[in-house]
């Protein structure tokens, strides 16, 4: 099954820069029951653990996240570039491969203890991720796995989440 949804990931090579090979995922989404069995596949993963909020990254991150927080029955949080969001801020730097950059995430999306799990589309090098993690702990809230439909596992980013329960669907 995942040969059909891997069949469904197009690669572009040297996006949005020279040397990144960029792995597309709207053909997946564009094919109903491919769309379908990817959420459902990183839906099922969770079935016996209590979710109560997805938080997601900016922007293909909310595709995915909006469709699993339905299927889980869970609350849904965005995470987004410095500046997007509207209301008072927690903030987290990350490296970009020249310099940083700022993620955001509302002060009061979270409260302490809640259960949550984190989602995007791709990992690769994890520093997006990481930061991530980093909101939410300020926001005192308990990381119970995080969730991407792609691992780039060359880029080893699994190593920089040590300690979490990192789960993808599609690995290369
Ligand atoms: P990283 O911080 O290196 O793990 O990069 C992860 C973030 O960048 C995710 O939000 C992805 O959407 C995006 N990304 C990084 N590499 C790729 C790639 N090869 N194809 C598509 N998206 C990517």
């Amino acid at each position: 099954m995942n040969e059909a949804l891997k069949a469904k990931i197009r690669d572009i090579p040297d996006f949005p820069q020279k040397g990144i090979l960029f792995k597309d995922i709207t053909p997946l989404l564009n094919d109903a029951t491919a769309f379908r069995q990817a959420v459902e596949s990183l839906g099922t993963h969770y079935q016996s653990t209590p979710i109560d909020v997805v938080v997601s990254i900016e922007a293909r991150g909310f595709i995915l996240g909006a469709a699993l927080a339905y299927y889980l029955q869970a609350g849904l949080v965005p995470i987004r570039k410095a500046g997007k969001l509207p209301y008072r801020t927690h903030k987290a730097t990350y490296e970009l491969e020249y310099g940083t950059d700022v993620m955001e995430m509302h002060l009061d999306a979270l409260q302490p203890g809640q259960h949550v799990l984190l989602v995007d589309d791709v990992l690769a090098t994890g520093g997006t991720m990481l930061a991530a993690t980093d909101l939410v702990k300020q926001a005192q809230a308990n990381i119970i796995g995080i969730a991407v439909l792609i691992e780039l596992s060359f880029l080893k980013g699994r190593e920089r989440l040590k300690g979490y329960d990192v789960f993808s669907l599609l690995r290369y």
